[in-house]
Parts: C-alpha cells; structure tokens; sequence
C-alpha cells in the first residue's frame, strides 16, 4: 500500500491508500465528492536518493504520462 494525494478545490488536500502503482489520476472528494486531481508527491521517500527518488517519480508518472521516443537508442 502507498499513500496517494488529491486536492480537492473545495475541501483542501486529503490522502487516500491504495496499492502501489494503482491510484487514478482524479478521486472522489471524501467530502462534498467531487472530482478531484491527483498530487504528486513522495512523503515517505525522504531518506532516499535524491537520484533515486527522481527515477521513482519519473517511473510512477510513466505509467499515465509516459515519454515519447522518437528514435531507437544507441
Ligand atoms: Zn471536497
């Protein structure tokens, strides 16, 4: 499990927990349920690597932004 963010333009930020790799670009806002966009963030990542923690960021925002390749690699 991870915990994910939303912030909803109403009711302020609030967290959810869900499996790794699974939360949904918006959620419903526990509150007045409303759609509500993803945060990203990495709250329980700050011991890590700054080098690492940005290769985890980059890898979790593939998986809804992934990046374009426009040739094959050498
Ligand atoms: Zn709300």
């Amino acid at each position: 499990m991870a915990t994910y963010e939303y912030d909803c333009p109403r009711c302020g930020r609030f967290e959810t927990h869900q499996v790794i790799g699974t939360a949904p670009a918006s959620h419903a806002c526990p509150d007045c349920h409303r759609s509500t966009r993803r945060v990203f963030s990495a709250p329980h990542l700050t011991s890590v690597p700054a080098p690492l923690r940005a290769a985890l960021d980059r890898a979790e925002r593939s998986r809804s932004e992934p990046d374009v390749v426009t040739e094959v690699p050498s």
